[in-house]
């Protein structure tokens, strides 16, 4: 079968949109060089969507957020001025970790998220994940080198995410995968991590005070340390839901939002 000098080039999407850009050119009087550029140039848009949509695959991101997303009035403890200057990035080239502390609902994943989808977009590549479903796999791999392996897959992305440390404890070889993960990625690549528990509580969670200092010291070294301490916005949600209907009393509210839904 006959190839077009299209595709035995690998242009696909000049191919794809030659037609047009001829009708555009023929229309518009486009010079030669114009015309050349646009081809081109289409062919590069083409591939970096492509490239766009492989890495936000390969990220898992559980939904999609973003700092334009975010009410920042909602939560004034937060320096928006702050969370700008890490949307440009430069965390991403220095290895820097952020640590997002602070109890449910207050946005946590959300920044993280968008944060995440920022350096996707950027050309970085990112993985999401939860503290419990990094343990789980670490620590259901049968053998050693499925072990490296799946630790690999956390060691190689730019950007890992690592969301919800502290809703669950964790096994003492769990624990160790943990400090082995954080102490690989360390000055290699960023973390991004949430927790709703304060650095003093890790050694519980960890169950090993002196594992827990250990990986600290090497998280925190080159770390953004982001303390969000405001109301929760999905009870936030609830209450404006329940006052579009009824209208209820500040006491009924605060009596029938008092019970969260259940972490995430
Ligand atoms: P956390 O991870 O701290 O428990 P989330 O980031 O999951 O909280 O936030 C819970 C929900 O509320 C999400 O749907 C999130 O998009 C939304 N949310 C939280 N804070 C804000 C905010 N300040 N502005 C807009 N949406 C918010
Ligand atoms: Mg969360």
């Amino acid at each position: 079968m006959k190839h077009s000098i299209y595709q035995q080039l690998h242009l696909p999407y000049l191919e794809a949109a030659l037609p047009q850009l001829l009708q555009e050119a023929s229309t518009q009087q486009w010079t030669y060089e114009t015309l050349l550029q646009r081809a081109l140039a289409t062919e590069v848009e083409g591939r970096e969507q492509k490239a766009i949509a492989r890495r936000l695959k390969a990220a898992r991101l559980p939904s999609t957020k973003t700092l334009e997303g975010f009410d920042f009035s909602f939560q004034p403890s937060l320096s928006e001025r702050r969370l700008r200057e890490l949307a440009d990035l430069s965390f991403v080239r220095t290895c820097t970790n952020i640590v997002f502390l602070g109890p449910p609902g207050t946005g946590k994943t959300h920044l993280s998220l968008a944060l995440a989808n920022r350096a996707l977009t950027a050309g970085h590549s990112v993985l999401f994940t939860t503290l419990s479903e990094l343990s789980h796999a670490l620590s259901t791999a049968s053998h050693p080198g499925l072990v490296r392996s799946r630790l690999r897959r956390y060691i190689t992305p730019s950007v890992l995410v690592i969301d919800e440390v502290g809703y669950t404890t964790l096994s003492q070889e769990q624990a160790r995968y943990f400090f082995e993960l954080v102490t690989a990625r360390y000055e290699h690549g960023s973390i991004i991590l949430t927790s709703n528990t304060s650095f003093a509580g890790w050694g519980t969670l960890l169950g090993d005070e002196v594992l827990a200092t250990a990986l600290l010291d090497r998280l925190l070294h080159h770390a953004e340390v982001i303390a969000v301490n405001g109301r929760s916005y999905r009870m936030k949600e609830r209450q404006t839901d329940r006052a579009s209907v009824s209208a209820p009393s500040e006491a009924a509210l605060s009596a029938t939002s008092v019970v969260p839904t259940g972490v995430r």
